[in-house]
């Protein structure tokens, strides 16, 4: 007798209808079998857990994770009831992808965890979550707590706009190029470091960034210890602190002198005359080139001591 081919398996639970906080707001994937969901969990505090995160945690059927031993030991605390687990590290994502496909297209939902925060940030997921999407299923966020943003939301530094670096190089000169090519970015940097190379990030950060620039290092952020310690770059290199507990660097934006220190700006100012583009095209020509507004860049252009031609006397001041 043929085989019968196996029949999708439902969730080992059933999911209840998510609850919206606007009634009228559709929240998408909990209908559909067959997802993987990013399960943001704790970066020190358990009691950061969400209430979705807790039943999505015992529902799926199966949780690729970073770590085994430290996703068991989180079921272990939050009292669950743990489903098998997927070692899924940086190492071996590649082939753990095919697991999670072959799950998938049998109906079961699968989720991945890192071992704190949010999983894909700084953490392995990349390639399996391109692959979940290329092979057509969905990929479901549950957000909760990110190191970055915990720190940034807490730095009192502007939030508007900011760039996640995330860990530079470990190697000196590597890390140097990398944060000299940060040094005109207008928006606030975040930065995460391991402990044991705090000292000299600042002290790379200071002489890169300039050491006037103020930052934060935010430390055991939800922890028992948690700090932040607010100064200029140059106070932080000067005394870094205890090198244990896990930390995040938040740094100010370049100002609009650093920036205009970073770039020769008189050269692109000529550069962006002699093309004899139209005075809104020359000033988005010469923004984009110098992490200048449009308003400063229209003012540059426009400033004679800018044009070495136009005043000679320029040349000497630069
Ligand atoms: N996926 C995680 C997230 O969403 O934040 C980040 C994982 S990354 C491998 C680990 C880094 O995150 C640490 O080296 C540190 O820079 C930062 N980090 C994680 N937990 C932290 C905490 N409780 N306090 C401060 N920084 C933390």
């Amino acid at each position: 007798m043929a085989a019968t081919p196996e029949a999708p398996q439902a969730p080992s639970a059933p999911r209840e209808a998510p609850r919206a906080l606007d009634p009228k707001a559709r929240a998408g994937g909990e209908g559909a079998p067959g997802a993987l969901w990013l399960i943001a969990v704790p970066i020190g505090n358990l009691e950061d857990i969400t209430l979705r995160a807790l039943r999505l945690l015992e529902s799926v059927s199966a949780v690729a994770c970073e770590d085994t031993r430290t996703t068991r030991q989180l079921y272990a605390l939050l009292n669950l009831k743990a489903p098998p687990l997927i070692s899924c590290h940086e190492h071996n994502e590649a082939g753990r992808v095919a697991q999670v496909l072959e799950a998938l297209g049998a109906g079961r939902d699968v989720a991945l965890v890192s071992d704190a925060g949010t999983p894909n940030i700084s953490d392995p997921g990349a390639r399996l979550v391109r692959a979940v999407i290329d092979a057509g299923f969905a990929v479901t966020p549950l957000p909760g707590p990110c190191a970055a943003i915990a720190a940034l939301a807490a730095s009192g530094l502007p939030t508007e706009r900011f760039t996640f670096v995330g860990f530079l190089p470990s190697k000196p000169s590597a890390r140097r190029r990398a944060l000299a090519a940060l040094a005109a970015a207008e928006e606030t940097l975040v930065f995460y470091e391991s402990p044991h190379r705090l000292e000299e990030f600042l002290a790379d950060a200071a002489a890169q960034l300039g050491g006037a620039r103020e930052a934060v290092v935010a430390r055991e952020l939800t922890k028992r210890h948690e700090t932040f310690r607010r100064a200029p770059l140059a106070a932080l290199a000067a005394a870094p602190g205890v090198s244990r507990g896990e930390v995040v660097v938040v740094v100010a934006g370049a100002s609009r002198e650093e920036r205009e220190a970073a770039v020769d700006v008189a050269a692109l100012v000529a550069e962006a005359r002699a093309q004899g583009l139209p005075p809104s095209a020359a000033a988005r020509w010469l923004s984009q080139r110098c992490g200048l507004s449009r308003q400063e860049a229209y003012e540059a252009l426009r400033d004679p001591a800018a044009d070495p031609a136009a005043d000679p006397a320029a040349d000497a001041r630069r």
